[in-house]
């Protein structure tokens, strides 16, 4: 007999429910796994969710033994003592799915009682958290990954503040800089820096808050026992939930080699082209020596006051011409330590051609100048932009074995950048070997060593500009860079 019991008010009316439609309709709605077991040890009934669950279904289960079932001991002793009437919560238990699977559950189980308070039968309440506890070990595998990388790791792993107070260092600052992590972390990060640089670390910095972006930077670093290593150091932001910047993490590797190297390619290019333009500038001293001795001689046997002013203002001019070819040559061959200064394109320009005019008549080539009017200052290495001015107007002067006419163009765009083309009328570069161009020691030349396209990407690059190179088969070639001008 069952009698029926209003619970929900539904505007006058009561709704009134029957306690067993009740107990189906929970059974039915809750979001978790329930089995009820009489006392021995058969289900007597279980909800769609357990079927969820476990992949069982009423067919399956209802009158037979849970000891039928794949389960654990402690299952079995478990439940002897909910039969005593002790209660167990969210237990987790390893349990299997019909197809074999484990899965990770929590578990209730409680004792059910009649009215008299007698135990009639055990309910359990199955909560699934395979994919909880899976994630969970995700999460730490991925932690425990992070953590071998940053501690095994060769690169230089530090976070720090926004106060650029280190909160961690990884162990490779040992080896790299002298550093333990404990003598790192609570130091600020400037103290690392060389003071020359530290102007433009501070501008990084505020680039990054603008921007919100990560950067990456070169920067001079000093080591415990004084010494200065190249790192590449890539910066990257974290930010709060208001997005200002909370932290930085900052991976940083030692390129002190790569920076050597670098400098050792640079010389190599420089003595390469110093090699290789001394014939013409042996031949183009030659010159002004002949007819400064026949000069001299005729100096020595005349006695016209007239005469002799004329000769000597002809020598005058003769020596000039050498002193030039001299020194233009010497600040070619001396090697110069890389500073940035203000300086005019065109003395850099007329520079590189003066060096080039030997080779040039040599080979019967005119090398012609479209300056602008206006003046174009740049921001500049002014020998290392020669170095990579030399080596363009050589490899137009080499394409054209049987003379012609390099053009250099100086174009000033908007935006301050400044356009300066070599452009050959010379042999050209097949489409394929333009890949090819500098790409390290690639030369296709018996007395090359394939430096030139290389050094002057990479100086370039130093000098935040662009190279391109165009190129058509017995038309020629044009090398165009783009460079911020002032
Ligand atoms: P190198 O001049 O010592 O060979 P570079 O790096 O200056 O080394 O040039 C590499 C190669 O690129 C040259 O060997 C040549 O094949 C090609 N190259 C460069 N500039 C030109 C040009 N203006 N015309 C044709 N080929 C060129
Ligand atoms: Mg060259």
């Amino acid at each position: 007999m069952s009698m029926s019991i209003p619970i929900f008010s539904n505007g006058n009316e009561s709704v009134v429910y029957n306690p067993d439609e009740l107990i189906d309709l929970f059974l039915n709605c809750t979001a978790d796994g329930f089995a009820i077991i009489d006392m021995e040890y058969r289900f007597i009934r279980i909800n769609p969710v357990y079927t969820q669950i476990f992949g069982y279904t009423e067919e399956d289960v209802i009158g037979r033994r849970f000891d039928e079932f794949p389960h654990s001991d402690l299952v079995k002793e478990i439940i002897e003592e909910v039969k005593q009437g002790k209660s167990f919560t969210n237990m987790i238990t390893q349990c299997f799915h019909k197809d074999g699977t484990a899965l990770d559950i929590s578990v209730t189980y409680s004792p059910f009682r009649n009215s008299n308070g007698e135990i009639i039968a055990i309910i359990a309440i199955y909560h699934d958290i395979t994919h909880m506890v899976l994630m969970e070990k995700e999460l730490k595998r991925t932690r425990e990954l992070y953590k071998l990388i940053t501690e095994n790791t060769a690169d230089m792993i530090k976070v720090y503040s926004k106060n650029y107070d280190i909160l961690y260092a990884s162990p490779s600052h040992k080896q790299r800089i002298g550093y333990t992590p404990d003598q790192l972390v609570g130091s600020n990060i400037f103290d690392l820096v060389v003071p020359e640089e530290m102007e433009d670390f501070k501008k990084m910095f505020q680039k990054i808050e603008e921007t919100g972006e990560s950067q990456v930077f070169q920067v001079k670093m000093k080591t415990s026992t004084n010494e200065i290593i190249h790192s590449e150091t890539n910066i990257s932001p974290i930010f709060n939930e208001k997005k200002e910047v909370e932290s930085y993490v900052t991976v940083g590797r030692d390129i002190t080699e790569r920076v050597n190297n670098d400098a050792a390619f640079r010389n190599l290019d420089r003595l390469s082209i110093i090699g290789q333009l001394a014939a013409g500038v042996a031949h183009e001293i030659r010159n002004p020596l002949t007819s400064l001795k026949g000069f001299s001689k005729l100096l020595k046997t005349t006695a016209m006051k007239e005469k002799q002013d004329q000769y000597l203002s002809i020598i005058m001019n003769e020596l000039d011409r050498i002193d030039m070819i001299a020194n233009e040559f010497m600040s070619l061959a001396k090697p110069q330590a890389i500073h940035f200064e203000r300086e005019q394109l065109i003395f850099i320009l007329d520079s590189t051609i003066n060096i080039l005019h030997p080779q040039a008549l040599l080979h019967g080539v005119e090398i012609k100048l479209n300056f602008p009017t206006d003046n174009v200052k740049i921001i500049c290495s002014p020998h290392q932009l020669k170095q990579v001015f030399v080596n363009f107007l050589k490899n137009a002067i080499e394409a054209m074995p049987k003379g012609g006419t390099v053009h250099i163009k100086v174009e000033k765009v908007e935006c301050n950048r400044v356009i300066i083309s070599f452009a050959d009328e010379g042999v050209g570069i097949e489409q394929e070997r333009l890949n090819y161009l500098g790409t390290p020691f690639y030369t296709t030349k018996d007395k090359g060593i394939g430096l030139g396209l290389t050094v002057s990407n990479k100086i370039i690059q130093e000098h935040r500009g662009m190279m391109k190179i165009e190129s058509q088969i017995g038309v020629g070639t044009t090398v165009t860079i783009e460079l911020d001008c002032l």
